[in-house]
């Protein structure tokens, strides 16, 4: 028997402060459920924190998977209207190098509009003048509506505006043990705590599957790294992108003081242990270098690594059967959707698992899982996460007073938040 059959309020435990953890915890406070967070670390210490932050259009994606795109393009749109200074508004630009396939950019170029991303070829001399020192080689662009996340602030306005709306929030503090009982979970140890819970939401990235695992359950992931690299370059204006499939290298991102350079995407075994090889920095600059020769001889001021939270049923064997060394798998291909597992299937009712997608689709992952957790505790009401803009948005100095009161500062975003010291 839950709290809710006994009369008093169910509580909600979410495992992982990320942006999808964070925005679960937002959305369901919002429809009055009692509800935790759990983080082991700062707020946004994961994948959120150590990505390119790119807001995707989908244009990366168009022609390799369309709902994917769909859904980015969506989302992209909405985050725009409630995320205020948690994104900025760069544009992006794609394109091609002489060599490349002509093909592919119209195939993408179409894709885009397919499902409604407003993607516009332009002639390469206003693609020079978005971008200083484009590349002689450069034979086409298209413009599509790329911006950047800044997830720091984003995941900060997201537990803030739950708190707001009566949820706990706890960072550094690990979950390390799911309690089960007659088949359905019934709590959990937070920070060496015992904590009652009717239900349990695993958001912890590319971590899910050693969190699923203290309740039994198994959830198979292929966790990816890929490194970024912060060059002292200021000529990129929109989210520069190579017009080929992504690849190594491909992407540049504008930010305040430098340009953020990305990325690989390799095979881990162990999302905390794995090499972070300067061969990898160098094929990263190299690569994009393609774009922009200047970006050989920029100086390199930062890198920091990423691990995807890829979910996996059956392609760990694939990846590790390519892999010319164990964990050293490309993995590019694995889906970047996101997948709801409802354990309630093995045995465990009341925990689910949300696994995969992106920083730009966080809201609708965690709108997803509310609509589940609500219907499982019988409370009704649709979410208004997308409608609603984020606590603080259009206050930067706020959003960094937040982000230092969740200890959210990451390497994504460390040159924009201005990371004041007053604790809120
Ligand atoms: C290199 C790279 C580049 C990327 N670029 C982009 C991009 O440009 N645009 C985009 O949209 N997406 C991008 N992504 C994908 C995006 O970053 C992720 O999909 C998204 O941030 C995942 O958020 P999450 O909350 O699900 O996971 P995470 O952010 O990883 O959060 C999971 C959290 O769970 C916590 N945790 C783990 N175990 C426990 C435990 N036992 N107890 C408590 N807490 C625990 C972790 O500390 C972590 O903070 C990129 C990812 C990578 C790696």
């Amino acid at each position: 028997m839950n709290r809710s059959d006994g009369g008093g309020k169910p509580e909600v435990l979410v495992i992982g402060g990320g942006a999808t953890g964070a925005g679960v915890v937002r959305d369901l406070a919002m429809r009055g459920v009692a509800v935790t967070l759990a983080e082991r670390g700062g707020l946004s210490a994961g994948a959120t924190g150590r990505s390119h932050g790119v807001l995707h259009s989908g244009a990366r994606y168009a022609e390799s998977d369309p709902t994917g795109a769909a859904e980015c393009i969506e989302e992209n749109e909405l985050l725009r209207d409630i995320a205020g200074a948690c994104v900025a508004d760069t544009g992006g630009l794609f394109v091609s190098l002489e060599g490349d396939d002509d093909d592919y950019f119209e195939r993408k170029r179409d894709a885009c509009r397919e499902v409604g991303i407003d993607a516009e070829e332009v002639p390469v001399a206003a693609a020079r003048q978005a971008v200083s020192g484009l590349s002689a080689d450069v034979s086409r662009a298209m413009r599509v509506p790329d911006g950047v996340i800044y997830p720091s602030r984003l995941v900060a306005a997201l537990a803030a505006d739950a708190r707001g709306h009566g949820a706990t929030i706890r960072t550094h503090s690990p979950v390390t043990d799911i309690r089960v009982s007659d088949g359905a979970v019934t709590g959990a140890t937070v920070d060496g705590e015992h904590v009652d819970a009717d239900v349990v939401v695993n958001a912890a990235g590319a971590w899910a599957e050693g969190c699923a695992a203290l309740a039994g359950v198994n959830v198979p992931m292929q966790p990816t790294k890929g490194v970024m690299v912060g060059v002292d370059y200021d000529g990129v204006g929109p989210v520069l992108n190579r017009a080929r499939s992504p690849s190594d290298g491909d992407i540049a991102v504008p930010h305040a003081g430098r340009t953020v350079l990305g990325t690989t995407s390799v095979v881990v075994d162990d999302p905390d242990e794995y090499e972070r090889g300067d061969e990898e920095v160098q094929r990263v600059i190299e690569e994009c270098a393609a774009m922009v020769p200047a970006f050989r001889d920029a100086v390199v001021l930062d890198d920091y690594w990423g691990v995807r939270p890829l979910y996996a049923p059956g392609e760990r064997r694939r990846a590790a059967a390519t892999a010319d060394e164990p964990g050293t798998g490309e993995a590019r291909g694995i889906s970047r959707e996101f997948t709801l597992l409802d354990h309630g299937a093995d045995g465990v009712a009341g925990f689910y698992s949300i696994v995969g997608g992106k920083l730009t689709t966080h809201r609708v992952m965690a709108e997803t899982v509310a609509d589940r957790v609500c219907d499982r505790l019988g409370v009704d009401g649709d979410g208004r996460t997308g409608e609603t803009p984020l606590e603080a948005a259009d206050d930067p100095e706020r959003l960094d007073r937040l982000v230092t009161a969740f200890d959210a500062r990451s390497p994504a975003d460390a040159d924009i938040v201005g990371g004041v010291a007053l604790e809120e």
